[in-house]
């Protein structure tokens, strides 16, 4: 029998964050993890002199866990402010139109109507009102509807692949949330959260399976890969057995569950059956992504990528231009980009074969392009249930849910269905088990 300090399940982000933390702390753990490396969805890989990234491309710069472990792990050097993303295009008639960056191209910005111009400027002041909760309600109450159907649903879409009148706008922006509430007016806590943050947008070098690999190097050779976690039950004296797809078993009385929802669903309602109502509570978006890369300069204006609001009749919900991040993801005088397809709104894209996604993703990218492109190199990644919905339904069910584990000692969580969809959130929520594993340890 396998006997440990820890035990945590699921190697992306948020549990190599725990086993990291874990392990720097001395204690014996193993991290288990169903493929065959660590990083879930935050991992990348090179085919023919192309970089993809699989899952995030960039972070911003207030993400704090995510610099203070590059800084840690020695990967500072890698670290690559991008400047493409100063330039942002939304489609809108048939055509790309950069996002205005300041009050004077806002005021020119054909992407808005004069009338939802001026409610905009009048809406940074305009109070909102108690019970609008979801995302729509709080951006509409303000803005008027065109501004949020123009610029806050794509942008929704390009960060939760979800619908803005479903998300809870205290989960979804919990920053501006903390700013405003139901009530607060816009202008005067902009003024007040510009102060004193890192601006910007970062990405790695080398693509984030970097920063997957540098924590799986310092975890003193605690991960198994190719062990899918089929059980879990609680045995006598607070000691939890895991069971794996191969037969293999592991025990410890501290036991971190970072599988993403859809294996929680699976795992953990044979150990707490009262989980079970709460976790179907919570749901999360599929997502298709598309990658087309090939000589000569990039179809797409320079500039980070475009989002597509639903109205413009595309299913493409946006793409970055991943050439123009960084040179070194292409090979020299080729483009790469990336298409996002899916969502909340577009599951059954999932049931279309590669063939078929690949002609949709040439044909909607034709569309924004002035200017033709010949892709030679094609990829498609799907991710099943990948993004986790801060919809109205979730905070309830994540307290009770929460309720439920406080209940069972030694068990904990992590991962970004917890406190935000971010990278740098999924960090934080692992870093956030270790310590309570640690606490109770030291007890
Ligand atoms: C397409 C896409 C684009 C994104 N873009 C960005 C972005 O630009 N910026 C940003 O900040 N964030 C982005 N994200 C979000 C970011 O990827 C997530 O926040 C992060 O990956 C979540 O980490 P996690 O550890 O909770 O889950 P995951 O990354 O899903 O990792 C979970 C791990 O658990 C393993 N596992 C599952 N079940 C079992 C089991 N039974 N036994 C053992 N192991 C198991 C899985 O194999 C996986 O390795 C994006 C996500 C996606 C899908």
């Amino acid at each position: 029998m396998n006997r440990f300090d820890a035990l945590v399940i699921g190697a992306g982000p948020a549990g190599l964050a725990t086993a990291f933390a874990l392990s720097k702390a001395g204690l014996k753990i193993q991290l288990l993890e169903a493929s065959d490396h660590a990083g879930g969805n935050a991992w990348s890989e090179r085919f023919e002199g192309y970089l993809v990234e699989t899952g995030p491309h960039t972070f911003r710069g207030q993400s704090k866990h995510i610099l203070s472990l590059i800084e840690e792990l020695g990967l500072n050097s890698e670290l690559l402010a991008v400047d493409a993303a100063k330039a942002r295009f939304i489609f809108r008639a048939g055509r790309l139109h950069r996002l205005p960056a300041r009050g004077l191209e806002f005021l020119s910005t054909p992407l808005l109507s004069r009338r939802a111009k001026v409610s905009t400027l009048f809406g940074l002041l305009r109070r909102g009102r108690d019970g609008e909760r979801s995302v729509a309600d709080w951006f509409t109450r303000r803005f008027g509807s065109e501004f949020h159907r123009i610029l806050v649903q794509p942008m929704v879409a390009g960060i939760f692949a979800g619908d803005s009148a479903e998300l809870d706008m205290q989960r979804a922006f919990p920053n501006l949330w903390q700013q405003t509430g139901a009530r607060g007016r816009l202008l005067p806590a902009l003024l007040r959260s510009r102060k004193g943050q890192r601006r910007g947008v970062f990405m790695l070098q080398g693509g984030f399976a970097q920063l997957a690999e540098a924590m799986t190097e310092r975890l003193n050779g605690c991960l198994r890969t190719h062990q899918k976690v089929v059980s879990i039950a609680a045995k006598s004296a607070g000691v939890y057995r895991v069971e794996s797809a191969s037969g293999e078993s592991f025990e410890s009385a501290k036991l971190v569950l970072a599988t993403p929802l859809a294996g929680l669903k699976h795992l953990l309602p044979e150990l707490l059956p009262g989980t079970k109502p709460c976790l179907e509570a919570l749901i999360s978006a599929s997502m298709v992504s598309v990658s087309l890369g090939g000589p000569g300069k990039s179809p797409l204006p320079a500039g980070f990528g475009a989002l597509i609001p639903r109205s413009e009749g595309l299913r493409m919900l946006g793409v970055i231009n991943v050439s123009a991040l960084s040179a070194e993801r292409s090979p020299k005088d080729h483009w790469l980009a990336t298409l996002y397809f899916g969502g909340t709104g577009d599951a059954e894209i999932l049931n279309l074969d590669d063939s078929c996604l690949l002609a949709l993703a040439e044909l909607e990218l034709e569309k924004l392009c002035s200017t033709p492109f010949h892709p030679l190199f094609r990829r498609v990644v799907r991710h099943t249930n990948a993004i986790p919905q801060p919809d109205l339904n979730s905070s309830r069910a994540l307290a009770i849910l929460g309720q439920q584990i406080a209940n069972a000692p030694g068990l904990h969580l992590a991962g970004s269905y917890l406190g935000g969809v971010s990278l740098d959130a999924a960090i934080a929520s692992g870093f956030e088990a270790a310590a309570a594993v640690q606490k109770e340890l030291a007890a």
